[in-house]
C-alpha cells in the first residue's frame, strides 16, 4: 500500500531524514519510535504531504504521492495529531461531518448520517451534539479519531495521539486504536504507548537522526534487539 524510497528531507540546512526506506502492506500496523528530533512527525507529514520533501519517492499503491491531487491524498491518508484541533465553535458531530461536505461534497443527510455512524464506532454518539469545551482530553482525541475515519481512509497516520492527555485518558484512546488495528486499518503511528506496540504493532521502527536504525516485529525489538542503541532506548521508555 505505502512505499517509502531513499526519503530525505531538510529544513534549510539541517537535515532531518536522511534515506528512509520502508513499505506498508495493507493491515500493517507500524509504530515508529525514536527520540525527540529524530524526523518522526517530519516523517508522517511527508507522508501526506503536509511539508516537502528534496530526495526519494513516496507512494500509495504505486502512485507517487507528489503526482497526487492534494484533496484525493487527503482522503485517502488520514492523520490524527498530538494536538486536538477540533472547531471549537462545532459540534463533535459537525466537526466530523465537515470534511465529509467539504472534501468528499456529501448532501447534509448523508454526511451527518456517516458521521453518527464514526462516533458510535469510537463510542461517543451520546456526546455528538456536545461542543469541544464539553469533552475530555481523551473523547476530543476520540471526535479527531473519527473525523479521520469518517472519510474512509486507506491509511491513518497518528502523531503521539495521546501524549497530550492526562494518564487516566489515554487508555480510552488506545483502545480505539487497537480495535481499528484488530479490524485490519493500516496505520502507522508514533507513540510511546509501549504496551500498545507489543499488542497492536505488526512492526516496530526505531528511528535515530533521520535513519532506521532497526525494524522488525515488537517481540524482536523488545527482547532480542540487534542494536545496542535500540535497546537503550526501549529500556529507558519501558
Ligand atoms: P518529537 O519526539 O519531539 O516530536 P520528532 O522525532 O517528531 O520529535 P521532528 O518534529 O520530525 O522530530 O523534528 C526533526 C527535526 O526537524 C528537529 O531537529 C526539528 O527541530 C526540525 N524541524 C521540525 N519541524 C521544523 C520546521 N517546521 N522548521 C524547521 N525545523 C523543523
Ligand atoms: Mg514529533
Amino acid at each position: 500500500l505505502l512505499r517509502v524510497e531513499n526519503l530525505q528531507k531538510s529544513y534549510g540546512d539541517e537535515t532531518v531524514l536522511r534515506g528512509i526506506d520502508f513499505d506498508l502492506d495493507r493491515r500493517d500496523v507500524e509504530v515508529i519510535i525514536g527520540p525527540s528530533g529524530s524526523g518522526k512527525s517530519t516523517m508522517l507529514r511527508c507522508v501526506n504531504r503536509l511539508t516537502e520533501f528534496q530526495g526519494g519517492t513516496i507512494s500509495l499503491d504505486g502512485e507517487s504521492v507528489m503526482a497526487m491531487n492534494e484533496n484525493e491524498l487527503r482522503r485517502r491518508v488520514g492523520m490524527v495529531f498530538q494536538d486536538i484541533n477540533l472547531f471549537a465553535h462545532l459540534t463533535a458531530l459537525e466537526n466530523v461531518t465537515l470534511g465529509l461536505r467539504k472534501v468528499l461534497d456529501m448532501s447534509k443527510g448523508d454526511a451527518e448520517d456517516k458521521a453518527m455512524s464514526q462516533l458510535e464506532r469510537v463510542g461517543l454518539a451520546p456526546q455528538a451534539a456536545s461542543y469541544p469545551a464539553e469533552l475530555s482530553g481523551g473523547q476530543k482525541q476520540r471526535v479527531g479519531i473519527a473525523r479521520a475515519l469518517a472519510m474512509d481512509p486507506e491509511l491513518l497516520l497518528f502523531d503521539e495521539p495521546t501524549s497530550a492527555l492526562d494518564p487516566e485518558l489515554v487508555g480510552e484512546v488506545l483502545e480505539v486504536m487497537r480495535d481499528l488495528a484488530d479490524g485490519g486499518m493500516t496505520m502507522l503511528v508514533v507513540t510511546h504507548e509501549m504496551g500498545f506496540a507489543r499488542r497492536a504493532a505488526s512492526s516496530l521502527m526505531f528511528l535515530d537522526e533521520g535513519k532506521i536504525v532497526e525494524r522488525g516485529p515488537p517481540e524482536q525489538l523488545f527482547d532480542s534487539p540487534e542494536r545496542d542503541r535500540t535497546r537503550e532506548f526501549l529500556a529507558r521508555l519501558t
